[in-house]
């Protein structure tokens, strides 16, 4: 393939990646600003393309430290959207004061330089720049989770290793093989760049794309009004967080729930109510600690796993909750409503817990609480704590 019809090709595809990232810019809002600015990056690296083609209409040495200096922008501008997804960013005038130096060099180096800039020493600042956006997406916390992104670091660690090899290797290759070594590696130098723009932009779209998914999976599991999981997360996440502890270990579960919470709603109405429930999870939670997995599994009924707690464990932070809650929700200068919770608790232990049977074995204790007056807390009988299946 000729060297135009790969700079044609990589012009097109810049464009497509352009359109296609300000395209699902429109519908990923909470990463607006990480696609405008991969879109405008390949916005730059398709005009580079262009004033690189006619770089010999220009005087001097200025199509080729333009094009340079355009392509640069664009590297400057994929870091910055990799910054942007952790709320980072270079100053931009770091990156006009950087562009500038280069532009500047390329003049202090003066016309009998072109080729040796153009060839190798222009590759330098694309491998730094294309390398810290490799470490950035390395290192990046929010993304970190991401089945795409080590794809995406790896496209950008192979363009840096390229582009540090261009600077390095080359040179040395033409000196031993003679100059018709940097018209190939011009042409595998084109080739490679139509590659990592549809790998960069497939990649970095990926990233976003699953990232949405990923907020919307945990949305899905959550409960909007209390912000503990829901039923569903619960049942999802729970198993989970169990499979990772020892197969002897003991398991507690707390079911609540709140006591004449309609009666609540209907004397201070279904605001209060609202508030009530969001003041029992936020104690919940704070009692529960981090180990646990607290959700709220409709209404006014809330579970607490508590790995690794044994029930004598459960019993009292069940205790402390309802203590907690007792006093907070009555405070004049807190809620000023009168609300107790009745508790349920079950254990278990073994290889692997049904957490059904579990929440079945507490709910059936907590109906006894229920019975036996309220704002009390009743462990499962022996005979229905759920064992290993
Ligand atoms: P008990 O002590 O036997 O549990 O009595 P209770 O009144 O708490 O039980 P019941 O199941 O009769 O009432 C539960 C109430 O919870 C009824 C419903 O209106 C209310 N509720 C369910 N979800 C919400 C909610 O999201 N916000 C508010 N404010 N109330 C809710
Ligand atoms: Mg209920
Ligand atoms: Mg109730």
């Amino acid at each position: 393939m000729d060297l135009a019809t790969l700079w044609y090709l990589t012009t097109g595809t810049a464009l497509i990646a352009a359109i296609m990232t300000l395209w699902e810019r429109k519908a990923q809002a909470q990463r607006a600003r990480e696609l405008g600015l991969w879109a405008a990056a390949y916005l730059a690296f398709a005009v580079g393309c262009v004033i690189a083609m006619n770089r010999h209409a220009f005087p001097g040495m200025a199509g080729p430290a333009i094009t340079n200096i355009v392509m640069m922008l664009g590297y400057f501008l994929m870091l910055q959207g990799a910054l942007a997804l952790d709320g980072r960013r270079l100053h931009p005038a770091l990156i006009l004061g950087l562009l500038a130096a280069i532009g500047i060099a390329w003049f202090v180096a003066g016309v009998g330089a072109v080729g040796l800039l153009w060839n190798h020493v222009s590759a330098f600042p694309i491998a730094i720049v294309a390398g810290s956006t490799a470490f950035t997406l390395l290192c990046s916390r929010t993304v970190q989770a991401l089945r795409s992104r080590p794809i995406a670091v790896a496209v950008f660690a192979c363009h840096a290793l390229f582009y540090a090899a261009r600077t390095f290797v080359v040179p040395v290759i033409a000196s031993i093989y003679g100059e018709s070594v940097l018209a190939l590696a011009a042409e595998i130098t084109m080739y490679e760049a139509v590659l990592f723009t549809v790998a960069m932009s497939m990649s970095l779209l990926a990233l976003v794309r699953e990232e949405d998914r990923a907020n919307l999976l945990a949305t899905a599991r959550t409960d909007f009004l209390t912000d503990l999981n829901n039923r569903q997360g619960f049942f999802e996440l729970a198993p989970r967080r169990l499979s990772g502890t020892a197969k002897d270990a003991a398991h507690s579960l707390l079911a609540f729930d709140l006591d004449h919470f309609k009666a609540i709603n209907d004397r201070y109405g279904h605001e209060a109510g609202d508030r009530v429930l969001k003041l029992f999870a936020t104690i919940a939670r704070e009692i529960a600690g981090a180990d646990a997995m607290s959700a709220r599994l409709g209404g006014e009924e809330f579970a607490i796993l508590l790995p690794n707690r044994k029930g004598v464990e459960a019993h009292a932070i069940g205790q402390r909750i309802a203590q907690r809650f007792a006093e907070m929700a009555v405070r004049p200068d807190g809620l000023g409503i009168p609300a107790t919770v009745s508790i349920g608790l079950a254990e278990a232990s073994g290889e692997q817990v049904d957490l059904a049977t579990l929440l079945a074995a507490a709910d059936r204790a907590l109906y006894r609480a229920k019975m036996l007056g309220r704002n009390r807390i009743e462990m499962a009988q022996p005979g229905q704590a759920a064992r290993a299946a």
